[in-house]
């Protein structure tokens, strides 16, 4: 590194450009330009891939920022999108919904079938006393159900509110309290690493400190007697009853489609609130350049509906395109760590869109199990959620794709609604691809890199990602929190968007992903990035998962903690210690040899995967963890690091 404070690029990334693949075609500059030139009217474009009951009158009403409002005057129907519009195409028959569990039993639901059970569910729910601008509550596993359940929704203009079922009852009845849903959709329960995990029973302990509910509808998944409350109804019996058509609901384009909580990752989970027209316009558009779906396309997408990107990538994008998706209500590792590939060859999937935190796991189970499928049918894949190690990456690269199928590492957020910087194979970009790089901002995405100061930084040394322009699928608020939307968001570089990631541009334009800004280390006067860091250990051999964390220290500022889940051939010795330390010197440099090296089975992470560094920060800096951890996926897991921490403390130092 050149200088003390210097921000280069560290060595991995520089030989990680080593692999290149290129797409053929000009389109990308082309859009990218119009997108430049007149934002307003190229979004306009874009909202004209969408049916409208009204046209809208004005693209952008921006004249109280930040509060957004997209196509004003327009009316639409999300389930129209989804559904009407292909019931008098060629598209009527095929299948919308292929489902699967973890014990290998499928269903599929055509178009039709989707859109007959959808308005059936739609009249029940009035029947329900459910109308326009209610919160409805679903607490559902990924089955069918969930994706009839909130285009029902959609269809009478009530906002659904998507808890993930693998949240407690207390998580569940804070949200349902913030957002004083009448109904709670739910199911007798869910399979979940082979064990059966009973929803009703967890919304049952949940109910009585909700006093806005006054139905529970329930999904009867099993032959098991469950107790039906006074307030209960089974699910089949109101579909069974309602009439066959539901009048979709001319809506505003600025009607709140759902409210859906954050991760949690870097704090208390914040209700993102998004609308109607805006949002589908940016997923229309966004879903169309970046994946390309063909007609021919079986798209997975491994997120849980619980998490935006299953909102927005299992439900409303490819739906909207017509794509056949697979549905998958199961974990990567059970019964054996094989689900995926398993999944991929037996229903031919063409694009797999999964997440970083997944590929690590299937890493250290080494090359043979996926080696084992027939996985051809792959013509694109996909990443999400945390930041891709440029070798895990190329493992995806080689190993899945077999060096056939561009990565495409997407970046976004709840808040953003949809993919914000990706390649976009869509539009036959000529972009070479670069491991570890979610390559430029899509069209109409004008993002920049900033320093403290809001200053556009130079090539190479990284800074806070911010969006300088409105965008189409923006949050329109934080559910019943205006100021705290606005301090969060905008208030930190005035007038931008501030998204609390960390990343830089190279000498070519290319975004790197760097981590939370947050997460940032110093460390005798470097700034290093947990993701940088955490990239160069998993570049190891022995590596499968790192997790990086600091404690303060008098000379150096802070000191360098590093949490190791070894790969399954690999034992923890102080050989190996000594190795990894090496290989830091080596990779990185000296400045960020580790002063301390942990060995865990299991890292912190939120429900949808992502490491919570502020836990191992509190650990490892001797204070109680505290803070919201209601997304934590497995409270073990701070036990586990804790007594790592004791037990190894003193041998390590
Ligand atoms: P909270 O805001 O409650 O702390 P969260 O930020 O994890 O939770 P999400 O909206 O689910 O909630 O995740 C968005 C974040 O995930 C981004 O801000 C970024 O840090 C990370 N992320 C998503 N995709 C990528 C990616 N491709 N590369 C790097 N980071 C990513
Ligand atoms: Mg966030």
């Amino acid at each position: 590194m050149s200088e003390p404070d210097s921000d280069e690029l560290s060595k991995i990334y520089k030989d990680s450009g080593r692999i290149r693949v290129t797409l053929a075609g000009k389109k990308f500059e082309k859009i990218k330009i119009k997108a430049s030139e007149d934002r307003e009217q190229f979004w306009g474009e874009q909202a004209k891939n969408l049916i409208w009951f009204k046209d809208w009158e004005r693209v952008l009403d921006w004249k109280n920022p930040p509060f957004a409002k997209w196509f004003v005057g327009g009316k639409l129907n999300a389930s129209v999108n989804c559904l009407d519009k292909h019931i008098d195409s060629g598209i009527k028959n095929k299948a919308a919904i292929i489902w699967e569990n973890e014990n290998g039993e499928t269903k599929t639901l055509t178009y039709f079938q989707l859109y007959h059970f959808v308005n059936k569910f739609a009249n029940a729910l009035k029947t329900l006393g459910i109308k326009s601008g209610d919160r409805v509550i679903i607490y559902l596993p990924t089955i069918p159900e969930i994706v009839i359940a909130m285009l029902a929704c959609s269809r009478i203009g009530a906002t659904h509110v998507v808890v993930f079922s693998g949240f407690s009852a207390k998580a569940l009845s804070d949200r349902a309290r913030d957002a004083d849903s009448k109904i709670i959709i739910t199911a007798d329960g869910t399979f979940r690493r082979g064990k059966f995990i009973e929803l009703k029973k967890i919304v049952d302990e949940a109910v009585p400190s909700i006093p806005s509910i006054e139905h529970v509808i329930v999904v009867k998944r099993t032959s098991n007697d469950i107790r039906m409350n006074d307030i209960d109804v089974w699910w089949h019996k109101v579909i069974e009853r309602a009439e066959s058509f539901c009048e979709p609901e001319m809506l505003d384009s600025t009607h709140p489609l759902y409210i859906l909580y954050t991760s949690g990752t870097t704090g208390k989970p914040k209700g993102v609130l998004h609308s109607t027209g805006g949002y589908l316009t940016y997923l229309y558009a966004t879903a169309k350049w970046v994946f390309d779906y063909k007609s021919t396309d079986i798209f997975f997408c491994t997120a849980d509906i619980g998490w935006v990107t299953g909102h927005s990538y299992m439900v409303y994008a490819p739906l909207m395109h017509g794509v056949t998706e697979l549905m998958y209500e199961g974990t990567p590792e059970y019964p054996q760590p094989d689900r995926y590939w398993a999944l991929v060859e037996k229903h031919g999937v063409t694009v797999l869109y999964t997440t970083p935190t997944a590929l690590r796991m299937y890493m250290k189970f080494g090359n043979s199990i996926p080696s084992s499928f027939d996985l051809s049918s792959l013509r694109l894949l996909g990443t999400v959620g945390e930041p891709i190690n440029p070798d895990v990456w190329t493992w995806y690269f080689k190993t899945i794709g077999k060096e056939n199928c561009p990565i495409i590492d997407t970046w976004w957020q709840t808040e953003t609604g949809g993919i914000m910087i990706s390649a976009c194979t869509g539009l036959d970009s000529d972009i070479p691809m670069k491991p570890g790089s979610g390559t430029f901002p899509v069209p109409g995405i004008d993002a920049s890199i900033v320093n403290e100061n809001g200053e556009p930084v130079a090539p190479g040394k990284k800074g806070y990602l911010v969006i300088k322009k409105p965008w189409p699928g923006m949050l329109m608020t934080l559910w019943k929190d205006d100021l705290k939307y606005q301090n969060t968001y905008w208030e930190r570089f005035s007038g931008v968007y501030y998204s609390g990631d960390y990343a830089l541009s190279d000498t070519d334009g290319y975004f790197w992903l760097l981590g939370r800004s947050d997460d940032v280390l110093k460390v005798a006067g470097h700034r290093l990035g947990t993701m940088e860091l955490e990239s160069a250990f998993v570049s190891h051999k022995s590596v499968a998962e790192a997790a990086i964390t600091s404690r303060p220290d008098e000379k150096k500022g802070e000191t360098i903690i590093a949490y190791l889940i070894l790969r399954t051939d690999y034992l923890e010795s102080d050989q190996l210690r000594q190795e990894l330390i090496d290989h830091i010197r080596n990779t990185v440099g000296p400045i960020a040899t580790p002063e301390e090296i942990y060995f865990v089975n299991k890292l912190p992470k939120t429900r949808s995967g992502k490491i919570m560094r502020r836990l191992l920060k509190s650990i490892s800096t001797g204070e109680e963890v505290t803070g919201d951890i209601t997304t934590l996926e497995d409270n073990s897991s701070i036990e586990e690091i804790r007594q790592a921490y004791d037990n190894t403390h003193k041998a390590n130092r």
